[in-house]
């Protein structure tokens, strides 16, 4: 017999790291970073008719020490490339980022010398969200997602040097 049918009904076992990435997961706070039209979406989403607080991340922060979401809403242009890295570098461990709208993963349309040919190359991006601009039920999605991710995140993982040593064991190979 296991031990949880050996255990009290409404008794409920985990793991620390269960317990963690579920903490995380349910209290993300955004940080404010509109770029472009996608923002509009991204607003949207935080207001009554979708209610992200029901996914306990209704507030915005004014401030990057406050915030652990990246939400890239919009094209990233080349001189708001090293302030959008001063933002990251400013949220503290751990933190995520979602890419939003086309613009944002790969400079979309705008195929030119001013704009960052996808944000990846100034912050690493957990989930690219496609669309121009994507509707607020796709953020929720890609929120919901991003959810998964941090649930199944280990603890104690720098999650940079992980992504440096894969992007290198890939050009490796
Ligand atoms: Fe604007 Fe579309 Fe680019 Fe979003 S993806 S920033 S809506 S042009």
């Amino acid at each position: 017999m296991g031990i949880e049918e050996k255990l009290p009904s409404g008794f409920l076992l985990t793991t620390v790291e269960q317990a963690a990435g579920w903490v995380r997961k349910s209290s993300l706070f955004p940080a404010t970073f509109g770029l472009a039209c996608c923002a509009i979406e991204m607003m949207t989403t935080g207001a009554g008719r979708y209610d992200l607080a029901r996914f306990g991340m209704e507030v915005f922060r004014g401030s990057p020490r406050q915030a652990d979401l990246m939400i890239v809403a919009g094209r990233v242009s080349q001189k708001m490339a090293p302030v959008l890295r001063q933002v990251y570098d400013q949220m503290p461990n751990p933190k995520w980022v979602i890419s939003m709208g086309v613009c944002a993963s790969s400079g979309g349309m705008f195929n030119n010398y001013a704009i960052v040919q996808g944000v990846d190359h100034v912050v690493p991006v957990d989930i690219y969200l496609p669309g121009c601009p994507p509707r607020p039920e796709m953020l929720l999605d890609a929120i919901l997602k991003l959810h998964q991710k941090i649930r199944e995140e280990k603890l104690g993982v720098n999650r940079e040097q992980a992504a440096r040593e894969a992007e290198e064991a890939a050009l490796k190979a």
